[in-house]
């Protein structure tokens, strides 16, 4: 993959605008992700209602939106993003974002946001990494979008364990305590800015936090969502 600006990341040709990163026929081929859940955004015959698994058990966040599954070439992306440090990519995935925000908008699918915060990584692994890919996404999104951001609105007071081999209740007990939340919340419409969502139970901590000092709504805004 070339990084010449004026080159699309995906298919390496060139640009109608450079600054778009990713040219209109690759963004076009993202959009192939199977009909999902607005409340969870997993796999469900409705785009517009809450799936029988959100009835049942609702998500502490009111709506999910996400580019694609986490599969290629979205994923190849996000690993360059986040593990190569390629910050360059930054607006180029901030937009794919971006115009599925903007496609909500037009379906009547969202509540304009009165903020914006990004899901925080430890201080350890931010200082090790040298940036934090949420926060990264939530600069361009919400200079866009002409909302309030808060990149120290959450933050990480304990490290957490790995995530990956628990279940859903250890990870939950994982998180608890993990995150601190510091900026006016009460009655507010907030967007939570991720990179990847799998499980959820990071967001949805976040949430429960969020939602615990009087926040209106949740919406979660993440590059990828696993199916
Ligand atoms: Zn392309
Ligand atoms: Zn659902």
């Amino acid at each position: 993959m070339l990084t010449i600006p004026g080159l699309c990341w995906l298919c390496q040709m060139p640009l109608a605008c450079a600054h778009w990163g990713i040219c209109s026929r690759c963004t076009r081929a993202l959009h192939t992700t199977p009909p999902c859940c607005p409340r969870c955004g997993l796999p469900s015959g409705n785009t517009h209602l809450p799936c029988g698994r959100c009835l049942l058990k609702p998500p502490v966040w009111d709506s999910l939106l996400f580019v694609t599954d986490y599969c290629p070439p979205l994923n190849q992306l996000v690993q360059r993003f986040k593990f190569n440090g390629t910050v360059a990519l930054a607006p180029a995935l901030a937009r794919l974002l971006m115009l599925r925000v903007l496609e909500a908008k037009h379906q009547q699918r969202w509540c304009k946001p009165d903020c914006m915060v990004s899901v925080p990584l430890h201080s350890r692994r931010a200082w090790r990494r040298g940036f934090n890919q949420s926060d990264l996404l939530a600069n361009y999104l919400s200079r866009w979008l002409q909302c309030d951001y808060f990149p120290k609105g959450v933050r990480r007071v304990r490290v957490a364990h790995t995530q990956h081999q628990l279940n859903a209740r250890m990870r939950r007990n994982n998180l608890k305590g993990a995150f601190r939340v510091d900026f006016p919340v009460a009655g507010r419409h907030i967007i939570i800015v991720d990179d990847v969502v799998t499980t959820g139970s990071t967001v949805a901590e976040i949430a429960r936090l969020l939602k615990k000092q009087g926040a209106a709504t949740i919406q979660v805004w993440c590059l990828c969502r696993t199916l």
